[in-house]
């Protein structure tokens, strides 16, 4: 994960500080050196690093300080706050309003990852309930076309695009037009990237920006870029004039501290991340939030975000739950729930505290097996999913079927439906408490 050793180290750092028996002026000019070093090492800007280690100093008056208790709070408060201020440029970027046509355009370099992002922020405002569309002008990458119409099917998003025309201002033009008529809301528009920064690229860029008056233009950054982040964000910000940062790829090792600095490069606020290449694989992006998480800090607003985002189905669970049932049905419904809500370690790193405890955890192994169980329901009849499960009691030659139906073994066959007796159990005691409750109360 991105900047993961960066945030390690500068949690040490101040850890380091206020446990010390020593804590003196000496120790705190120490902590902001290693927090410094750490940065740089993470590829940020030098003067961003410069100016941080300024702020920090300047806002704990050393001498000043009260008790220890108080101390350590606000140094970790100076560091947080400076920390903030390196990917916050006070720039509040566009809101997309319901009821118009938002036009969106991407811009960056070719491989940044801008197909693949286009598509998972139509699903994010489509899950949000905007009425989303795609539209292809990248006509000087073969296959760039039939790499958006594969991922906007999947995701059962709208687009356009064209095989024939060559000429991508033509493409975008009629695509958004198109689209505005049919009074669609979130309208995207892919542009080509080339590998280098070059005069056609840019005027190319200008061109599509003219034709189609976007109302946010995007630049789309890997993560792994490093220190050429800087220029090539303001190259890009002097063509395209972009008003949003999306920075891709922070699931990989890369340092990711250069395509963070490109925020302070161009002023201008980094509104999603990419964190994998699934297509819920996309996060908003908060200062806060973020450095919270860098932090270890976790961040519980974006997990309720998250979940909420997800549109869980839990009507039915629920309902059986309140009459003190849980069928293998509602087993299958909730793994199915665990799967949609994204690798386990992510979900980890927005639970304060947890991250480190899953430090060791494997994501492909969790996934996995849940993956197994769901198949281990799939195979089972319909009468079945239903049931308290004790029909395999009386029947064990279906555990046999199911597990050859599956492709797992009777032994997992038989775990799943110890899982659900466990739970079924657990909402009988759930019903049972709750009538007690309720007859003390006079209610029945
Ligand atoms: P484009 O040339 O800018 O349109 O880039 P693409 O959308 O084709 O992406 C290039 C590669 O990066 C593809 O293999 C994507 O799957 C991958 N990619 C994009 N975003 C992410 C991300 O957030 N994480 C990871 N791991 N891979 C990504």
């Amino acid at each position: 994960m991105v900047l993961q050793d960066l945030g390690r180290r500068i949690n040490s750092a101040v850890n380091d500080l206020t446990r010390s028996a020593t804590l003196d002026e000496k120790a705190f000019d120490g902590m902001i050196k290693e927090i410094s070093n750490a940065l740089v090492e993470a590829d940020v800007n030098i003067k961003l690093v410069s100016s941080l280690r300024k702020q920090i100093k300047a806002s704990v008056k050393f001498n000043e300080l009260p008790a220890r208790a108080n101390k350590k709070n606000i140094i970790q408060k100076a560091v947080f706050d400076a920390l903030v201020d390196i990917v916050n440029p006070h720039q509040v970027p566009y809101n997309p309003k319901k009821g118009k046509s938002n036009v969106i355009m991407f811009v960056g370099l070719q491989g940044a990852g801008k197909t693949t992002t286009c598509t998972k922020l139509a699903r994010w405002y489509q899950a949000r309930g905007f009425k989303t569309c795609l539209v292809c002008a990248d006509t000087f990458r073969a296959g760039a076309f039939d790499q958006l119409k594969q991922n906007a099917t999947k995701a059962k998003i709208p687009y356009y695009g064209s095989l024939t025309q060559t000429d991508p201002v033509v493409v975008a033009r009629d695509g958004v037009e198109k689209f505005k008529k049919d009074r669609f809301e979130i309208i995207i528009v892919d542009t080509s990237g080339r590998h280098h920064q070059e005069e056609a690229l840019f005027a190319e860029m200008q061109e599509i920006q003219a034709a189609v008056q976007p109302h946010q233009t995007v630049m789309v950054l890997d993560a792994s870029i490093g220190q050429a982040a800087e220029a090539q964000s303001r190259a890009f910000k002097e063509a395209a004039d972009f008003g949003a940062i999306i920075i891709t790829k922070t699931d990989g090792a890369a340092a990711g501290g250069g395509a963070i600095s490109a925020v302070a490069a161009t002023h201008t606020p980094i509104v999603f991340i990419g964190t994998g290449e699934h297509l819920l694989d996309l996060e908003k992006f908060n200062p806060q939030s973020f450095v919270s998480k860098l932090l270890g800090m976790g961040d519980l607003q974006g997990l309720a975000e998250h979940v909420q985002s997800l549109k869980l189905d839990q009507k039915d669970t629920m309902k059986n739950l309140t009459e003190g049932k849980f069928t293998v049905r509602d087993l299958r419904d909730q793994l199915t729930n665990i799967m949609k809500m994204g690798p386990l370690s992510k979900m980890a790193s927005m639970i304060p505290g947890l991250s480190g405890m899953m430090g060791g955890m494997d994501d492909e192994d969790g996934a996995s097996k849940l993956k197994r169980m769901i198949y281990i329901c799939d195979s089972m009849t319909a009468k079945e999913l239903d049931s308290d499960g004790k029909i395999f009691v009386e029947q064990p030659t279906r555990m046999t079927r199911v597990a050859r139906g599956s492709g797992t073994s009777v032994r997992e066959v038989e775990e799943l439906l110890t899982q659900q007796r466990m739970m079924s159990g657990m909402a009988k005691k759930v019903k049972s408490a709750t009538t007690n409750a309720q007859k003390a109360q006079g209610q029945m």
